[in-house]
């Protein structure tokens, strides 16, 4: 008998089931309360949900435009100026996607070739390291710390000593997940030195971009000097609108830019989710006072789960930003090895974690070992009780 070959592509080798899957069948599995995958428990805002709905029933039900619907690409575009005062050209320079992901997954295989190289901030959303291997290219990890202060943060020479003569590209996610880091002026302005120094494009990963805390300011790095040119802005209706299951995302840039993240991301899906690309475009044109509502209302949220945290022998990094909290294990637990933890923690504690170490560079898996995240984009109620289940399983 012949033996089946091997029928995952090399490029594929090394990855397993996404973490965020395993841990919500963890949840499903057990009952557990599932501070794992980042998803609210709560619906999107009124207006939004309705246009949806009329969209369904009216027949709007066929493909959109490969590039998206008129009516999102123009919310896009004065969203963008709107808030972060950045002009795109809603015909050329907006691209409406399946969700972030498939933006980020045009970007980096329309724009990499075999062997470039991409510098990351790690820990790093999993789809990074993934559509990397798939283009054929690197990544070059460059990895957040809890600093003295409180905040997370990196080290400058770090940085500049990941960059090759094959470096590409920088791949930027501020809000960040998982460490909930907002990245200052100072760092972006790091980040942009060095963009422009070595002549490296940037996609920036914005999709928490309305989701900050405290005195956290969400800049985007398309607005420093010398970046607007070289910068891919990405980011989804899915965390501003509580609707991560409608995967509308979208990409913006200057034409040639944009042009190479669409030439792939044709191959994908093409178009699709055109009800709710409308519903999008109404979501962006809500008053400010929704989302500062949006912002106001995890802030809170955060401070009901932080104590929780500690109550329960953890250590959390308070986050200024996203919808998440990254906690160090090793006071209660001096294995640190948080996906031992989070296997177990569901049925003794009935809550659900994602361990860290998994969104690491694999080089450097044991930076993160200790590092458990918890998501609290849910319910008070549902909040309340985990904080529970946490304070008497400490
Ligand atoms: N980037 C980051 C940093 C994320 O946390 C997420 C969340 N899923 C995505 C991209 C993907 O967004 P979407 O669900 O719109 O594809
Ligand atoms: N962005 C979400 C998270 O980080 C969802 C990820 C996913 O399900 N792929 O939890």
């Amino acid at each position: 008998m012949v033996t089946p070959r091997e029928p995952l592509a090399h490029r594929l080798q090394g990855f397993g089931a996404s973490i965020f899957a395993e841990m919500t069948a963890l949840a499903v599995s057990t009952g557990a309360i599932n501070l794992g995958q980042g998803f609210p428990d709560y619906d999107g805002p009124r207006d939004v949900l309705d246009e949806a709905i009329r969209n369904v029933a009216e027949g709007n039900n066929q493909y959109p435009p490969g590039i998206g619907v008129p009516a999102l690409r123009e919310a896009i575009a004065h969203h963008q100026k709107r808030f972060w005062n950045l002009s795109y050209d809603p015909d050329s320079e907006v691209l409406v996607t399946m969700g972030a992901t498939e933006a980020l997954a045009g970007a980096l295989l329309g724009i990499l070739n075999t062997n470039d190289e991409v510098v990351v901030f790690e820990p790093l959303f999993d789809t990074y390291a993934g559509c990397v291997a798939l283009a054929g290219a690197h990544l070059s990890p460059v990895t957040l710390q809890p600093q003295s202060d409180g905040r997370y943060g990196f080290d400058a020479d770090q940085l500049r000593n990941v960059i090759t003569p094959n470096t590409r590209m920088i791949l930027l996610n501020s809000p960040h997940n998982p460490t909930g880091m907002v990245f200052t002026r100072d760092e972006l302005q790091l980040v942009a030195d060095i963009a422009i120094e070595h002549n490296l494009i940037v996609v920036s990963d914005e999709v928490y971009e309305h989701l900050t805390f405290d005195s956290a300011v969400h800049i985007p790095i398309a607005t420093l000097p010398g970046m607007y040119e070289r910068t891919i802005t990405i980011s989804s209706g899915g965390k501003s609108f509580n609707t991560t299951g409608w995967k509308i995302g979208w990409a913006c840039a200057p034409a040639a830019l944009l042009n190479a993240t669409r030439m792939a991301k044709q191959l994908f899906t093409f178009a699709g989710g055109t009800p709710f690309q409308s519903a999008i475009a109404v979501g962006l044109q809500l008053p400010d006072a929704y989302f500062e509502q949006l912002a106001a209302d995890l802030q809170r949220k955060r401070d009901m789960l932080l104590p929780a945290l500690r109550d329960a022998g953890l250590q959390p990094i308070t986050p200024e930003g996203t919808y998440f909290i990254t906690a160090d294990i090793r006071e209660r637990f001096p294995h640190g090895d948080s996906m031992q933890f989070c296997r177990a923690l569901p049925a003794q504690c009935g809550v659900v974690a994602i361990p860290g170490g998994v969104l690491y560079d694999p080089r450097h898996s044991e930076e993160g070992k200790h590092i458990v995240r918890f998501a609290f984009c849910k319910q008070d109620d549902t909040i309340k009780e985990a904080s529970q289940r946490l304070r008497s399983w400490a």
